[in-house]
């Protein structure tokens, strides 16, 4: 039998933040991951790039029951303490847009930084290793793994949402918070696409490809960002952010014009522009494909002079806040994250801790905080895997 300090569960962005600060304190960890290597979301993320942190990360960027409770761990560990570890490594990297920081080269750059201060600090780490239970011991807990039996003073689960099953993600984490007495709270995909039906469809399926910049709503939240059609529906950055506030039924609303006055707009292109027709007018704001489609299919596309001001108006409303009421989201197979999770009543929000079972913590994703779009995600991951890491 191996007896050790800490198991870590998960090797992916809180796992190894963890498990590299836990090992830096002086504390034995075995990093184990049920995947064939770790960090596999880092990889995939940004596009490649990864998005590695928000310069402007606050409480308000997350969504969670408990709104308070990411606070003490994000103020702990901030970007800047991530930003620092970045440079120290030497990795290049720029602001995209609003904050966001991305590597200059790949996401692997972030994922090797992680690893060495791993191994630097002499962590453990076994892929392709499951543990199938954990059960209270003596001095801490006992974990049947496919290294045999280990014991542990303290066991972090770091194991992630249910997003993307092909990169490892698991349903364990919440088995393992359900089976120690913990509320876990519905999960659902986050950040997703949505799916479209109908001649809804049909639209989004003609003008896939097609990016529009725009403001998107659903009850009291907002997103500015680019929306964009896809063959199954809307995705893009905004679309993605609302996804997140988005139930099932909702009517998501589309200012497709919001930097315009749009009835301001269209009567002076009717003053100015008497005899051209609706779909050259939408082409100065739209690209052609799109404006003549939006003319055509929504607004029948004739002069401008030919439209009375209540047609005006409508056509004005329409652009200026276009009801669209999505068929579904395409789930976790596409989604970036999962919302819901380990109720974080239950967690102590400065160490991570289990108030249900001491010596068990929950960091990152598993538990129920979820980013906004735009390195808001691996912050959380750092900052809790950090504040684990002080006591674990
Ligand atoms: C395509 C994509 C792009 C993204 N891009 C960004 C971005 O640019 N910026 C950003 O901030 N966020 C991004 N995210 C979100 C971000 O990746 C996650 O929020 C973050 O990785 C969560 O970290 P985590 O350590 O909690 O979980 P994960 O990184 O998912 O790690 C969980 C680990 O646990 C392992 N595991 C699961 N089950 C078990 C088990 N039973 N036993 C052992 N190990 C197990 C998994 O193999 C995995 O390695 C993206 C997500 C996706 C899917």
């Amino acid at each position: 039998m191996r007896s050790t300090d800490v198991v870590i569960i998960g090797a992916g962005a809180a796992g190894l933040m963890c498990a590299m600060t836990a090992a830096a304190r002086g504390r034995r960890v075995l990093l184990l991951d049920s995947s064939n290597k770790p960090g596999k979301k880092i990889l995939m993320s940004g596009g490649g790039r990864c998005n590695f942190t928000n310069m402007y990360a606050e409480p308000a960027n997350f969504s969670s029951r408990n709104p308070h409770f990411c606070k003490s761990a994000l103020a702990r560990y901030t970007p800047w303490d991530f930003i620092a570890l970045v440079d120290r490594h030497g990795v290049p990297y720029h602001e995209k847009k609003l904050g966001q920081l991305f590597c200059d080269n790949r996401s692997k750059d972030i994922l090797n930084l992680l690893l060495d201060e791993c191994r630097q600090a002499g962590v453990e780490l076994h892929v392709t290793t499951a543990v199938r239970e954990i059960a209270r011991a003596d001095a801490g807990y006992v974990l049947d793994t496919d290294l045999g039996e280990v014991t542990a003073s303290s066991v972090v689960i770091a194991t992630g949402g249910l997003s993307i099953p092909t990169l490892g993600a698991t349903g364990f984490g919440y088995e393992i918070a359900r089976r120690f007495g913990h509320t876990v709270l519905p999960t659902r995909a986050g950040l997703v696409p949505f799916t479209t039906s109908g001649e809804l469809k049909e639209l989004c399926a003609e003008l896939t490809g097609t990016s529009v910049a725009a403001v998107v709503s659903c009850g009291e939240e907002s997103f500015r960002e680019n929306i964009l059609f896809t063959h199954r529906g809307l995705s893009g950055p905004a679309i993605l952010q609302i996804s997140s506030f988005w139930h099932p039924g909702d009517t998501v609303t589309i200012d497709l014009l919001p930097d315009h006055d749009v009835l301001e707009w269209l009567q002076g292109r009717q003053a100015a522009r008497p005899d051209s027709e609706l779909k050259t007018v939408l082409g100065e704001v739209f690209t052609k494909k799109m404006a003549t489609l939006l003319a055509d299919r929504w607004f029948t596309s004739r002069p401008m002079k030919r439209y009375t001001p209540a047609e005006l108006r409508g056509i004005a409303d329409t652009l200026g806040a276009w009801p669209v009421v999505p068929a579904g989201t395409e789930g976790y197979r596409t989604a970036e994250v999962t919302l819901g999770g380990v109720d974080t009543r239950e967690v102590s929000s400065k160490t991570m801790e289990s108030v249900k079972s001491p010596g068990l913590y929950f960091i990152g994703e598993v538990l129920d905080v979820t980013g906004h779009l735009g390195g808001f995600n691996f912050q959380w991951a750092w900052a809790s895997g950090h504040a684990a890491a002080q006591v674990a």
